[in-house]
């Protein structure tokens, strides 16, 4: 296992804003990634803008599913978790009011975030992709044959012209002028997601398995990282955030509730936050353009699918923007919502379904209880959250 490098920008904002291209997409992260190496694979010329700098870390249990492991196959990515060293999932450890319960697990692994984006971008670089890092795009406006995105880095913003932008800016991104391009649905009951990443952490938390605390005001999960750190990701309920006077206090709360162990170094952890997690877009597509991955909608991370359905659309929404190229999103757009609702809506379903449960402690208390005498109750549902997507 090597460490992280940095996918260097292969271009710069003048040469970018030189040409026009066949496709742009706005964020880099599974969704937008795919996204640019599969277009790019199939001759299109491709721009991947994203506004930060990686490798970075983001909010993410980092538990890539069985149904996520298929697609890197299905696109010749396969060999892409064990080279980062990527550990096996063998367990679930469902953690509430002091009782447990471990689910057998038959598939995924545990990959960094940081590790996992840099090695997507570099692996769309390889097959063409042009990549800018520290630039954040906007969609200032849609003619008859392209987009003008807007590309703002710390030099003066120019702008850039492409065919088709693919959206894949994630939770809460910006990426239209007009704020009401970006206008999402969002409950107001919807959790917010924090995380950070641990150096170390007591030896109770196991390589090869997930952890998760449960609790009235949210859940937390843990995982080690191929590189030994501990993951620790949550959907909390803001109201709770303010009442406990922070984010660590809360998640402190949870471990000790749930009675699992507590990291010395948790008190120094930086903490990140999301936005809302329950939203969704109304429209996934514009004249010339298409939205995917978590920027068309979210539900919550419990069933830890988010990075499989960013894969999923990163890659089924290809043969549709190439298709677009010369003609616009007239046919080819309303194409996309009814494939991006085949392809991931009634796993959203479930997910929707295994939330909402979650808000009722009485419930999770039953489920663990019933988990602890019974863990192959669960297997029906593990299976369907590995379950691969279609192939093209
Ligand atoms: C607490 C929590 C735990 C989770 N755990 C799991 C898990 O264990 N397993 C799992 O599969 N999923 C998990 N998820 C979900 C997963 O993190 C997301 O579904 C996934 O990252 C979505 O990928 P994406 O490419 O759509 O967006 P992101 O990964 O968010 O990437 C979007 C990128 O776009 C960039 N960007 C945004 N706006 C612009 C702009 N205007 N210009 C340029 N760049 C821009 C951002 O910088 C970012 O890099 C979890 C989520 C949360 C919140």
């Amino acid at each position: 296992m090597t460490a992280t490098e940095r996918p260097l920008a292969t271009t710069n904002l003048d040469a970018a804003a030189r040409i026009v291209w066949d496709v742009l997409v706005i964020g880099a992260g599974p969704a937008g990634a795919m996204a640019a190496r599969e277009a790019a694979r199939r001759g299109a010329s491709v721009l991947l803008v994203d506004r930060v700098r990686f490798p970075r870390t983001k909010v993410c249990g980092c538990c890539l599913n069985g149904a996520a492991l298929g697609i890197l196959r299905d696109t010749g990515l396969g060999e892409l978790p064990q080279q980062c060293g990527a550990p096996a999932l063998s367990a679930f450890h469902l953690a509430c009011r002091g009782r447990s319960a471990t689910v057998p697990l038959t598939e995924g692994v545990s990959l960094s975030r940081d590790r996992l984006d840099a090695e997507l971008i570099k692996a769309a670089i390889m097959e063409g992709a042009s990549f800018l890092d520290q630039t954040q795009a906007i969609i200032n406006a849609t003619e008859a044959t392209h987009c003008r995105v807007e590309l703002k880095s710390e030099a003066d913003p120019t702008s850039a012209s492409a065919k088709i932008v693919v959206v894949a800016g994630g939770l809460g991104c910006r990426a239209f002028a007009d704020t009401e391009g970006d206008e999402r649905q969002m409950a107001d009951s919807s959790r917010v997601g924090a995380g950070t990443v641990l150096a170390e952490a007591p030896d109770e938390y196991a390589t090869g398995t997930i952890y998760m605390a449960c609790h009235r005001d949210g859940y937390a999960g843990l995982v080690r990282l191929e590189d030994g750190r501990l993951d620790i990701a949550a959907a909390l309920d803001a109201a709770a955030i303010k009442r406990r006077g922070g984010v660590g206090p809360l998640i402190e709360e949870l471990l000790r509730s749930s009675g699992l162990p507590l990291p010395a170094t948790m008190a120094e952890a930086k903490w990140h936050g999301t936005a809302r997690l329950t939203q969704r877009r109304q429209r996934l597509f514009g004249d010339r353009h298409f939205v995917i991955g978590d920027a068309a909608g979210y539900v919550e991370p419990f069933t830890g699918e988010g990075m499989a359905w960013a894969l999923a659309t990163g890659r089924a929404v290809v043969p549709l923007v190439l298709e677009s190229l010369d003609a616009g999103t007239r046919l080819t757009g309303p194409a996309w919502e009814r494939a991006q609702h085949n392809l991931i809506g009634s796993r959203m379903r479930l997910c929707r379904l295994v939330s909402q449960s979650l808000r009722s402690p009485l419930l999770v208390q039953l489920a663990v209880q019933l988990l602890s005498w019974m863990p192959s109750l669960a297997r029906p549902v593990v299976r369907s959250l590995n379950n691969p997507f279609a192939t093209q």
